[in-house]
């Protein structure tokens, strides 16, 4: 495994699996080093690409530095000063000068970095120039360049490797230098000849060499291109397999004819829009066809999901099926329940609530009822489809907002011997680089018009100083009957602090400039049962104003309510802003977003300006993601995303369309990749999905 004289063996070089030992100057202790930054393999070296590439071709000077722009500059450290920072952060900061001018660099919560550099050192440095008192350079990239070393021998374009403690620059570039030079002849094609014509694909041995030391820019663009196509087509083709696996599954065939159509129209009070009516003929296709439905219906608040629902569900009825509702919450379950209830009380679909808080004995005869198929339909929360339900004959599960109902929730379904049609809903506008990934084994409805009659939300943004002018506003709002939400954000850094502003928030406004109204108060640290009892209070309007942290996740009807006010509205995300504007709007009054906040960076001024001009979800969704990138657009990692080491979702769209087609041709051909051409493909996805193998089945 660890042979240590490269020389020996020639055909060591087409084990990729091979420890990073193999590479001369990688000993124990540096391996272990190197282990830490995930590289343990002669593969994870290969794939450890750089972040950014150091271009002498176009060293700038320090004078050319422009505020927001990217710099590339060679100078000495003439200053060089740690401090520590008033919220207790390690703050790094160097005097660099050139013969044209003196700009700082400056690199936060880097301890490790303050012995790497001395006054006297020539420094290379690239990063974005941004001002804070005088021109600095904001975490750069660096390099030191001793005895004039690097710059000669690397060439013009010298790749940067994301460091850690105790391996440098130079080290990194020396080892890759030499696995590269060993190995990159090596790596096997994965992809047939056709597609790489096909997409003007430079071949993988290029790419790798090119990757970590490009001969220019135009093979380096190549390269990039060939890798990150790489990674999405990969991911696709998972998609695919995965797509093609539930379609495999045989459903219920359901008969949506006219006689069944007539009677559900019966029961709607109103027009359909015509995106409800497109998006309900595809539902009815999916439900028709013996394969099950997997579909992701997404539409804005207010843009009538729910009537789109209900004519799903009474179709699985009237075939004589089963169907489930299920919500995130037991207050929005509880939401649900009613407003299913009204559309249907004119019918004999026999419904049913079923939550945590029903009592034990109301339980046990409900779930004896569902075994029997007495009940018709039965919302729940989620936990629903988990627990120790049985239904007798389920047809059609609804879902109402969870991203990733995955194949593992299909799977338990289908041991408990059923393959239900499965309609996700979801009020979070989903850019389409993101449906198509994230999503790519769904079938995506969009709803994207509004019922008539309903005003759009004005979205202002108050000025510092004016906000009293608000609060006279506010009092008018409500002298007509109309009620207020006033939203605080959560802090994360500070809880403790954040509960404290709403608190004495709510207790200055109640005491001070809304003492003739009632003030509700609504934060995270209350209990459940507590949140859902102010929030029934508010929606029953024994509150006017309801001061909050936590609205979001309480996705609640409120109609009368028609001013929200969102407090330091430039620490939310574009995405978050347009969900809590959504609580606002959806009765026929006109209703006013007032966002308080003062932009502290170019990109809080940039969502605050976008808040005010537009009120497209999917338009927001989609600056929101190039504003932030996907790993913050759920706030989480909890999306089942693959970790992507090169490709940028918000940038590389059209390789991702492209791979995306080509990955669904070839497992619409070779539906288990079984052809010899696609061998080492199927080879690759079972490598990079293996731990979720459950997910994919290629036999
Ligand atoms: P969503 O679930 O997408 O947020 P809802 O289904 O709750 O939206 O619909 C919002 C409101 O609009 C409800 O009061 C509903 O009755 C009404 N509505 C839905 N579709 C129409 C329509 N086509 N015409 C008039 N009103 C509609
Ligand atoms: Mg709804």
């Amino acid at each position: 495994m660890t042979a240590t004289n490269p020389s020996e063996n020639a055909a060591s070089h087409t084990n990729f699996n091979q420890s990073v030992q193999y590479l001369q100057g990688v000993g124990p202790k540096r391996a272990e080093i190197l282990g830490r930054i995930g590289i343990r393999t002669i593969r994870d070296v290969l794939c450890y690409f750089p972040r950014d590439y150091k271009d002498l071709t176009r060293k700038q000077k320090i004078s050319e530095a422009k505020i927001g722009a990217d710099i590339t500059i060679q100078g000495k450290i003439i200053g060089r000063e740690t401090r520590m920072s008033r919220n207790r952060k390690n703050i790094l900061e160097l005097l660099v000068s050139d013969e044209s001018g003196t700009i700082a660099a400056t690199w936060f919560n880097q301890p490790f970095l303050a012995n790497k550099f001395r006054v006297g050192d020539v420094i290379f440095l690239h990063g974005k120039v941004t001002e804070y008192r005088y021109l600095q350079l904001l975490n750069p990239e660096y390099e030191i360049i001793h005895d004039g070393n690097a710059a000669a021998q690397d060439g013009s374009i010298a790749p940067l490797y994301p460091l850690t403690e105790q391996i440098s620059q130079l080290y990194l570039r020396k080892i890759m230098r030499e696995a590269v030079t060993l190995f990159a002849g090596h790596v096997e094609e994965i992809l047939p000849d056709e597609l790489l014509k096909k997409n003007g694909l430079i071949p993988i041995r290029d790419a790798i060499k090119n990757i970590h030391f490009p001969e220019n820019f135009d093979l380096l663009k190549k390269a990039k291109d060939r890798l990150v196509y790489d990674e999405l087509f990969i991911l696709e083709i998972a998609m695919a397999l995965r797509k093609r696996g539930i379609k495999d599954e045989s459903g219920v065939s359901f008969k949506v004819g006219k006689n069944v159509d007539s009677h559900i129209r019966k029961l709607i009070p109103f027009t359909l829009t015509r995106a409800q009516e497109r998006v309900i003929q595809e539902i009815a296709e999916d439900m028709r066809s013996e394969r099950p439905m997997n579909r992701l219906l997404q539409g804005d608040v207010g843009s009538g999901k729910t009537v789109v629902a209900i004519y799903a569900i009474l179709a699985a009825i009237a075939n004589g099926y089963q169907t489930a509702f299920m919500a995130p919450t037991e207050i929005l379950a509880d939401q649900h329940f009613r407003t299913l209830h009204k559309y249907l009380q004119h019918s004999q679909v026999r419904n049913c609530l079923l939550t945590g808080s029903t009592n034990a004995g109301n339980k046990k005869d409900i779930l004896q009822k569902i075994m029997d198929g007495q009940i018709d339909l039965l919302v729940g929360t989620h936990a629903l489809i988990e627990g120790t339900v049985q239904f007798k004959k389920l047809g059609l599960v609804v879902i109402d907002e969870q991203h990733r109902f995955g194949v593992i929730q299909r799977m338990k379904l289908k041991e408990k011997g059923t393959s239900p049609d499965v309609l996700i809903m979801t009020a979070t506008p989903i850019p389409r680089t993101l449906s198509l990934t994230l999503f790519g084994d769904l079938d995506v409805s969009v709803i994207d018009e509004m019922p008539p009659g309903r005003p759009p939300v004005k979205t202002l943004w108050i000025p510092k100083g004016k906000e009293d002018d608000t609060y006279k506003f506010i009092l008018e709002e409500i002298a007509k009957g109309r009620q207020a939400f006033i939203v605080y954000p959560l802090v994360e850094e500070s809880e403790v602090l954040d509960l404290k502003s709403a608190v004495a928030e709510a207790k200055r406004l109640q005491t001070g400039v809304f003492s003739a109204l009632k003030v509700g108060l609504l934060h995270g640290q209350m209990k459940s049962t507590e949140k859902d009892q102010v929030m029934m209070d508010f929606k029953e309007k024994r509150y006017d104003v309801l001061v909050s942290t936590v609205i979001i996740e309480v996705g609640i009807d409120v109609p009368n309510a028609t001013v929200m006010v969102v407090e330091h509205a430039e620490r939310f995300g574009l995405s978050q802003l347009h969900q809590l504007r959504g609580r606002i709007g959806r009765g026929s009054e006109q209703s006013y977003c007032l966002l308080f906040g003062t932009a502290k960076t170019p990109e809080s001024l940039e969502r605050l300006k976008i808040m005010t001009k537009t009120s497209d979800g999917f338009k927001i969704a989609e600056m929101d993601f190039q504003l932030r990138g996907p790993g913050e657009f759920f706030g989480t990692r909890q999306h089942g995303l693959p970790e992507l080491k090169i490709s940028n979702l918000a940038r590389d769209f059209t390789i991702l369309k492209q791979a995306r087609d080509d990955a669904f041709h070839i497992v619409s051909e070779d539906p288990r990749l079984a052809n010899a051409a696609h061998q080492k493909i199927k080879q690759k996805t079972l490598e990079t999905f293996r731990d979720r193998l459950e997910l994919i089945d290629v036999g």
